[in-house]
């Protein structure tokens, strides 16, 4: 099949590590165009000049700022604008969850946690819009989680977030149609930095790196056995996002091993 990427140009936030990471190669591998941000400049440099090598450097932009800055997202998507004549794709999945309980939830994590999983989306939504509703084949494809509908008490801001995010998005997909599809995809566990961060603060430091994950997708009962691979979700969101998917939007799709618990 093809995505028909070829040539497009696409946007994606947190593009330095994990499934972001992955779906810029996936993206560049298709033929597209790629702009990349993330904090971090070291790590989002060492990534771009690594994509340059191999897909050259008229292919790639990177630009290190937080999704959370307004000021910055318009100034990178002005950049992409002069750069590639437009944008046709954006990704938004910068962020990371908040693992606290109701008790352990001060009033700033939540206003914290509220503005990263909104912003890290309203802010490249309104900067890219111009571009998207531009473009012949306009997409946007978000990556958020299960969560949104089965929610964690031990994650309790994220989740209640991420709820509201799913429903914003939804009304996105009618408002900005026919010029721009609205998708998202749903995680369970995907074996990125942040599970990596978290295998480094286990309690038993003896167990290997096998065993913990064994051990976690055991407990979180996934039917398909183990964690996801970041290119397991950047392949779904490719997909969402080419032209291939022309027909679809408003519509969410697990990215999960099966391990969600609504019909
Ligand atoms: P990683 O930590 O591997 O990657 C996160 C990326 O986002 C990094 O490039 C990071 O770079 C960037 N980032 C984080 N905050 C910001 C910010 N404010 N502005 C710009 N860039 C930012 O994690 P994942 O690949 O797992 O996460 C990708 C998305 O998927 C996240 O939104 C996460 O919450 C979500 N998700 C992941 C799940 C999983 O199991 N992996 C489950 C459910 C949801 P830097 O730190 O340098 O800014």
């Amino acid at each position: 099949m093809d995505l028909q990427l070829n040539y497009k140009t696409a946007i994606v936030t947190g593009g330095s590590s994990g499934i972001g990471l992955a779906t810029a190669r996936c993206l560049l591998e298709e033929g597209a165009n790629v702009a990349i941000c993330a904090r971090g400049a070291e790590r989002l440099e060492k990534v771009r000049a690594d994509f340059a090598g191999e897909f050259g450097e008229d292919r790639v932009l990177a630009k290190a700022f937080s999704v959370l800055d307004r000021a910055e997202v318009e100034a990178f998507a002005a950049e992409v604008n002069d750069r590639f004549g437009g944008c046709d794709v954006l990704i938004t999945n910068a962020g990371q969850g908040r693992v606290s309980t109701f008790a352990d939830t001060s009033e700033q994590d939540w206003r914290d946690e509220l503005e990263l999983k909104f912003f890290s989306q309203l802010n490249p939504i309104h900067a890219c819009l111009p571009m998207l509703k531009a473009s012949d084949a306009g997409a946007i494809v978000a990556v958020n989680s299960l969560l949104a509908y089965q929610p964690e008490p031990h994650m309790v801001c994220t989740s209640a977030a991420r709820s509201g995010v799913q429903n914003l998005l939804k009304s996105l997909s009618v408002e900005l149609a026919p010029k721009v599809r609205v998708n998202s995809i749903l995680l369970g566990l995907v074996d990125s930095q942040q599970w990596q961060r978290r295998f480094d603060a286990r309690e038993d430091q003896s167990q290997s790196r096998a065993e913990w994950y064994g051990q976690l997708a055991a407990k979180k009962k996934i039917p398909l056995g183990r964690l996801g691979d970041p290119q397991e979700a950047a392949r779904a969101l490719t997909f969402l996002a080419s032209p291939a998917a022309s027909y679809i939007t408003g519509a969410q799709l697990e990215i999960s091993g099966g391990v969600s618990r609504f019909a």
